[in-house]
C-alpha cells in the first residue's frame, strides 16, 4: 500500500477544483481497504472516501487526513437468479458506473436504464440513492456490502436496512463517514420492460413505439447531453458535480405560499411513492432558481450556471470552490427572499 502525501486533488473530481490530500491511498483490494482504515485509526488521521469525485466539492485548502480512494475492480454477472427470474450482478465498488449499466441494458436486463450516463463510481451510487428520469437505484439494489470503521470489519446490509429515500440514505445520514462501500449488489430483470416514466422520456421517444432497453438507454444519454449533464471531453458545461441543489420536498400549504409569490404556477411532482409521502411535493429547484432572477450562464468569477441546466454550477476554468460556494449562497439567499425557503446542496463538502 502506496500512502502519498499532498497529493492534488481537484484531477480527482469532476469539478476540477480543490487543494491536496495531506495523505492519499488507492485501495484496491477489502485487504487495502482495512489496511488503510488501520492506518489512519492508529494514527488518529481523519478518513475521506473518494469514488468517481463526481458529488464533491473540495476546499481550496484540500483535505487535512487521509483520502482512500477505492479502486476495487471487478464484476461477476448471474451469480444467482432469484425465484422470480431476476439476476444478481455483484460489482465492485471501484467499477465505474455508466459501463456497468451500459453493459447490462446491452444485455437486457433491465432496472437501472435510465441511469445510464451518471458520472462517478459503483460504491457511490448507494450513498445519495442516485435517481434520474424515474429510477432510483434503491429499487434495483439487493445488498451492499462495506467495511464498518467502528468495528473494523465487513458488513452487509440488504436494500431495506439502507435508509433509502429521496438521494438519501445511512450512508450519508445517521451513519455519514462509518462505512466504506467495497461491492453492490444489483437485482435486475432480463427480459424486462423499460422504465418509461419521465416526461422529458415519454416525449422524446412518442414515435418509436415500444422501445428496448438500449433505446432507451440512448435517448436518456442525448437528453443528458442536451442538458451538459453527460461527462462529454471539451464540454465547459460539464466540469461540475451535476446538480448542485436538490429538489425541495415541501408541504401542499408551502406550494401555496410559493404559488402566491410567483407569476406561473409551480411545477410540482410527486415527492415519492410511499404513504410517507402524502401531503408533499417536490417542486424543480432549478424553476425556483429561474424564477428568482437567475438564468442559465449567470457567472461569478470563474463560477457560473451551466449554460444549458439552471440547476448545475459549473467551474469555467480555474473557478475556487469559494467562488462556487459564494455563487451557490447568492443563489440561496434570492430563492429565501423570494419564496421563503433554502435549498439544500446535493454534492459533499470536503474540507471545509
Ligand atoms: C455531469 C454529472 C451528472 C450527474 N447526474 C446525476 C444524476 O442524474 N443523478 C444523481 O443522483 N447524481 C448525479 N450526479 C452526481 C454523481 O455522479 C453521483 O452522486 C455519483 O453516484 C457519485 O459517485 P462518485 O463515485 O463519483 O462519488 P464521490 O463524488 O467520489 O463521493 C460522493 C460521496 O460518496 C461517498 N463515497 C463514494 N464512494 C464511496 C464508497 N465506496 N464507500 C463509501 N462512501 C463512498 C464519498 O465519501 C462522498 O461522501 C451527476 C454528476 C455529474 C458531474
Amino acid at each position: 500500500m502506496l500512502i502519498e502525501e499532498n497529493k492534488p486533488l481537484a484531477p480527482f473530481t469532476t469539478f476540477g477544483i480543490g487543494g491536496p490530500a495531506r495523505w492519499f491511498v488507492e485501495a484496491a483490494s477489502e485487504e487495502e481497504i482495512a489496511e488503510a482504515a488501520a492506518w489512519a485509526a492508529e494514527r488518529g488521521v481523519p478518513l475521506f472516501v473518494l469514488g468517481g469525485g463526481s458529488n464533491l466539492l473540495v476546499s481550496d485548502s484540500g483535505f487535512d487526513g487521509l483520502v482512500l480512494r477505492v479502486a476495487l475492480h471487478g464484476i461477476s454477472e448471474q451469480v444467482a437468479t432469484t425465484p422470480s427470474g431476476q439476476t444478481i450482478y455483484q460489482a465492485a465498488a471501484g467499477e465505474d458506473w455508466d459501463p456497468f449499466v451500459e453493459r447490462t441494458t446491452q444485455a437486457g436486463s433491465a432496472g437501472i436504464e435510465c441511469l445510464v450516463g451518471i458520472p462517478g463510481t459503483v460504491g457511490g451510487t448507494p450513498v445519495q440513492n442516485v435517481g434520474a428520469y424515474g429510477q432510483e437505484v434503491a429499487s434495483a439494489i439487493e445488498q451492499v456490502r462495506a467495511f464498518d470503521l467502528q468495528s473494523h470489519s465487513f458488513v452487509e446490509f440488504a436494500a431495506a436496512e439502507c435508509g433509502f429515500a429521496y438521494r438519501r440514505s445511512r450512508f450519508n445520514s445517521e451513519d455519514r463517514g462509518r462505512y466504506i462501500v467495497t461491492r453492490v449488489d444489483y437485482r435486475l430483470t432480463p427480459g424486462g420492460a423499460p422504465t418509461v416514466r419521465y416526461a422529458d422520456l415519454q416525449r422524446a421517444l412518442a414515435e418509436s413505439g415500444e422501445p428496448n432497453l438500449a433505446e432507451v438507454a440512448a435517448v436518456v444519454r442525448r437528453v443528458r447531453q442536451a442538458k451538459g449533464m453527460l461527462l462529454v471531453d471539451g464540454d465547459p458545461d460539464c466540469r461540475s458535480a451535476g446538480s448542485f441543489f436538490k429538489n425541495p420536498v415541501v408541504s401542499e400549504e408551502q406550494l401555496r405560499q410559493i404559488a402566491a409569490v410567483s407569476a406561473k404556477e409551480p411545477p410540482r411532482f410527486p415527492a415519492g411513492t410511499g404513504a410517507e409521502n402524502l401531503g408533499w411535493v417536490k417542486v424543480p429547484a432549478a424553476w425556483l432558481i429561474e424564477q428568482a432572477g437567475f438564468s442559465k450562464g449567470y457567472t461569478l468569477g470563474a463560477a457560473a450556471i451551466s449554460s444549458r441546466h439552471t440547476l448545475a454550477l459549473v467551474n469555467l476554468g480555474a473557478a475556487s470552490a469559494a467562488e462556487v460556494l459564494a455563487l451557490a449562497e447568492q443563489i440561496n439567499a434570492a430563492v429565501e427572499a423570494r419564496f421563503g425557503l433554502r435549498l439544500e446542496m446535493e454534492p459533499v463538502l470536503v474540507g471545509f
